[in-house]
């Protein structure tokens, strides 16, 4: 054991280990000044119902670089949490969401969108999350009804009492939650009862080959049939092809999001996109 450790400790001084320490290092330092310097923004991928029409969108985080250009989401994610800076980007999105949100709720034509936003297991957990959004929802004085936070199941796993209150808490505002990525967690059906949310999200996983591969499909059907049971609404994400959009309308599923209709767009082009329609 301790020869073990020994071996771990003597590896730190690894170059290519400290290399990557450093890097890391780097982008902490960059990811501080990104969010003091406003270099992130949001882009708005579109969500469809069954006529093609534009119900909504999901804000989805995008971080332009100076020189590392355009950062993926996922990593930029993992990295906010591993240092400690997720609430503060967590608390900017919101904060922006929101916002944008509400100058959609003034424009005749675009108040009936809602808008889904990522929450992040951390960001939910923060002792002070319920206060924040309260915060940002009298700051824009945005209409809760037409917000959506999604959760991944990865969320759920521990303290189930803690994040179901919370979760409580801010329906109680009016906000709406979808479960993401549904599917590809850990969520039991005695969960699932007991989660106060309003949708479920079916798993870009399970389109892409939903024609050709029977269990993704068997996995979409069931999804539409669980929302059904439970009175959900669902949502399948990664939707590429107009035989994807078929397939999933042919088993009940209604709404849609990805790039058969639109990428997530910048928020001229999404609101040219809406136009457009
Ligand atoms: P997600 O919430 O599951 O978002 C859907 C992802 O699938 C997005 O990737 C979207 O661009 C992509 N996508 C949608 N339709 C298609 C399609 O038809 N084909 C393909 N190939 N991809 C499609 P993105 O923007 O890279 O985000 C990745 C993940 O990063 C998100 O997955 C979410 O978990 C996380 N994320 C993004 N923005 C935020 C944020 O503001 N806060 C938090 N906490 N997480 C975020
Ligand atoms: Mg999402
Ligand atoms: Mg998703
Ligand atoms: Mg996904």
């Amino acid at each position: 054991q301790a020869k073990a450790e020994g071996r771990n400790a003597v590896r730190f001084f690894d170059p290519r280990m400290q290399e990557a320490v450093m890097a890391r290092a780097a982008l902490e330092v960059d990811l501080r000044n990104g969010l003091a310097e406003k270099q992130f923004v949001l882009h708005y991928q579109p969500q469809v119902n069954a006529d093609g029409r534009v119900i909504g969108a999901e804000a989805l985080l995008r971080w332009q670089h100076p020189e590392r250009g355009l950062v993926a989401p996922v990593e930029l994610i993992s990295l906010a949490e591993d240092v400690g800076l997720i609430v503060p980007l967590g608390q900017w999105v919101i904060e922006t969401a929101f916002a944008q949100l509400a100058a959609w709720g003034a424009q005749p034509d675009r108040a009936h969108l809602n808008l889904a936003v990522n929450v992040s297991a951390h960001q939910f957990r923060s002792a002070d999350f319920v206060s924040q959004v309260l915060a940002a929802l009298e700051a824009t004085g945005t209409n809760p009804h037409h917000i959506k936070l999604e959760l991944t199941e990865s969320s759920l796993i521990d303290s189930v009492e803690h994040v179901i209150g919370t979760m409580l808490a801010l329906k109680e505002l009016g906000i709406h939650f979808s479960l993401d990525d549904f599917g590809t967690g850990y969520s039991s059906l005695g969960l699932l009862k007991r989660l106060p949310i309003e949708e479920l999200k079916i798993d870009r996983g399970f389109v892409r080959d939903i024609l050709h591969d029977a269990s993704d499909a068997a996995i979409a059907r069931t999804v539409v049939a669980l929302g059904e049971s439970f009175g959900l609404s669902v949502i399948a994400e990664g939707v590429e092809t107009v035989e994807q959009r078929d397939f999933l309308h042919g088993i009940g599923c209604r709404e849609f999001q990805g790039n058969l209709f639109s990428k997530a767009l910048a928020l001229p082009e999404f609101e040219a996109f809406m136009t457009k329609q």
